[in-house]
């Protein structure tokens, strides 16, 4: 895998549980470093968005937090989840309004994402020529960029063999 592979398409036959534990440790390290607390319910959220590898929406977060106990209050999800967001702990994918969890909170990167349209896979990449490419043309029109982020709609390799395969 190379450098610019932040999250390759993740088949469904590997060790998840890791994937969970990884996560919560490093947002355990990154919440020291930035020199904040990763709470209870931040983690919880947090967790919630590693439940799997595909993008998980507001609303889906708060009825799995809801069915484990007592109600919870949409404001919490959301403030925890700007702040998982503030720290690079997840992405906010724009065209589908949701969340993913992201494995390289430790690095600056901006994102480019590969979304399977028809799966809901989400692959994370970082290529700096692109994000340079972007700067460049931006500064000849007097624009500085604050944020980028691409959101590339398609097919996954998973699902094309599943095609060919019928
Ligand atoms: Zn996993
Ligand atoms: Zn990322
Ligand atoms: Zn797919």
């Amino acid at each position: 895998m190379t450098r610019s592979v932040i999250q390759d398409f993740v088949t469904s036959d590997h060790d998840h549980d890791s994937c969970i534990d990884a996560a919560l440790a490093r947002a355990q390290a990154v919440c020291r470093a930035r020199g904040e607390r990763l709470t209870p319910q931040r983690r919880q959220v947090l967790e919630l968005v590693w439940r799997s590898h595909r993008p998980v929406k507001a609303y889906d977060l708060l009825e799995r937090l809801s069915t484990s106990g007592r109600r919870a209050a949409p404001p919490t999800v959301y403030r925890a989840l700007e702040f998982l967001r503030e720290a690079g702990l997840v992405h906010r994918l724009e065209s589908l309004n949701a969340f993913i969890g992201c494995p390289r909170p430790d690095i600056r990167h901006s994102a480019q994402f590969l979304i399977c349209t028809r799966c809901g896979a989400v692959a994370e990449m970082d290529d700096a020529s692109l994000t340079a490419k972007i700067d460049a043309n931006a500064r000849r029109l007097g624009f500085k960029v604050d944020d980028e982020k691409i959101e590339v709609n398609g097919t996954c390799r998973a699902c094309r063999e599943r095609d060919a395969a019928l």
